[in-house]
């Protein structure tokens, strides 16, 4: 009996060795690939060297030694550069957290603060993380009732649905988005939309906070996927995948709305271990990585995401009992058509030796994001074992 606390009754419950590449090995001498890269967070498949050397180096100079923002630490002012380098001209500050709820938080107060506003829009599917502030704009009803009352004028529209941008008005502080809804199952907006949107809250002054803490930096075949749609947020949130393993989010805003937290109140947003160097400088391996800048490890290209995401779509499309598969990058949402089926499939697979995962708020589709840098060869041995799992789940 673990002295931890559960957060299901029914965990995966492996019990995990030692990760490397996308390997997860475990105590009992089994190994299971990991074609969900944690959710989303070890994008360059677990232990990537790079980020390794990273980490030690800043082990030993130092660990944490003030709160966010007092004194100037290496780590984080390089890491928040290379950050701000990837960006568009009107993203040029970052505040570092420890996880992306936590950026969230810190983009709706931040919006608060611009704007000196309240109202919040919101999408029904949407998943922002499970603080308050976090699960106030999150769309999954059922996750959120238990814990009402949640920040109040809060409202939630349908996504692609033009109609609903009418709800955006001169009361908004900020509407929140994933770019790519990810536990809604992979639901990619249209281009059309995509910019009414950013036109609707330009003109009520509203702030777009696009959330792209499972979406961004690569996984979608773009280094964020906001580009695909040629729009700018005015906030942009990060986690998962930037901290290369370790925990790590960030806000991104301009320097001039970023400024608004040092006065009125002063200290208007504070975090003890935000920005930690560990963290930091694993963010900033993970980038030069991601960026080509690492000369040692081989280089990634957004292109080669794209390719092996269509790869994979081809091939599971012939799977049995396969509905649809919604698929941008290496971010895949497989559906087959009941929740019954996704189950024999997500357990067909960890019997096979792979591992694969469900979605919070799409109970028909399990997800995979495999790490970018899978092989070629890697990858079809990963299509061979879910086509596998999949075979006689048609019927049921
Ligand atoms: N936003 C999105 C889109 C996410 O997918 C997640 C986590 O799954 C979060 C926010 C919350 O991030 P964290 O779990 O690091 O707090």
């Amino acid at each position: 009996m673990s002295v931890l606390a559960n957060t299901t009754n029914h965990p995966m419950g492996l019990d995990v060795e030692r990760a490397e590449g996308i390997w997860i090995y475990t105590t009992d001498g089994k190994r299971y690939m990991d074609m969900i890269s944690g959710i989303g967070v070890s994008a360059l498949g677990h232990g990537h060297p790079t980020i390794k050397e990273a980490i030690k180096a800043q082990v030993d100079k130092h660990l944490h030694v003030m709160v966010y923002g007092e004194f100037n630490q290496s780590a984080s002012q390089s890491a928040g550069q290379k950050l701000i380098d990837l960006l568009p001209d009107s993203l040029d500050s970052v505040y570092f957290t420890n996880s992306g709820a936590e950026a969230n938080e810190a983009a709706l107060k931040l919006a608060k603060r611009v704007t000196g506003r309240s109202k919040i829009v919101s999408f029904h599917g949407a998943y922002h993380g499970s603080t308050h502030g976090a699960l106030s704009v999150t769309g999954n009803e059922v996750k959120k009732s238990a814990f009402r009352p949640l920040l109040p004028d809060v409202h939630f529209i349908n996504l692609d649905d033009p109609k609903g941008l009418q709800v955006i008005d001169d009361n908004c502080a900020a509407v929140i988005l994933e770019t790519i809804q990810g536990d809604a199952g992979m639901r990619v907006p249209s281009v059309k939309y995509m910019r009414a949107l950013r036109q609707k809250c330009d003109d009520t002054g509203t702030l777009l906070i696009l959330d792209e803490i499972q979406c961004g930096l690569g996984r979608t075949g773009k280094m964020f996927a906001f580009e695909h749609f040629e729009i700018e947020p005015d906030i942009l949130t990060l986690g998962k995948a930037l901290g290369g393993g370790m925990p790590i989010g960030a806000m991104c805003a301009s320097q001039s709305s970023m400024d608004l937290f040092t006065h009125d109140p002063e200290l208007g947003h504070i975090t003890t271990f935000g920005g930690h160097p560990v963290a930091c400088a694993a963010a900033g391996a993970f980038i030069d990585v991601l960026t080509g800048a690492d000369e040692t490890s081989t280089a990634l290209s957004l292109t080669r995401i794209q390719q092996h995401g269509e790869h994979i779509k081809a091939r599971l499309a012939r799977g049995e009992g396969v509905r649809e598969i919604r698929q941008i990058g290496l971010f895949f949402a497989i559906d087959m058509g009941t929740p019954d089926r996704v189950q024999k499939v997500v357990e067909g697979c960890l019997e096979r030796g792979l591992i694969s995962f469900w979605f919070l708020s799409c109970p028909t589709a399990f997800r995979i994001a495999p790490p970018y840098t899978m092989t070629q060869e890697e990858i079809d041995a990963a299509c061979d074992i879910i086509l596998a799992a999949m075979e006689n789940t048609a019927s049921q």
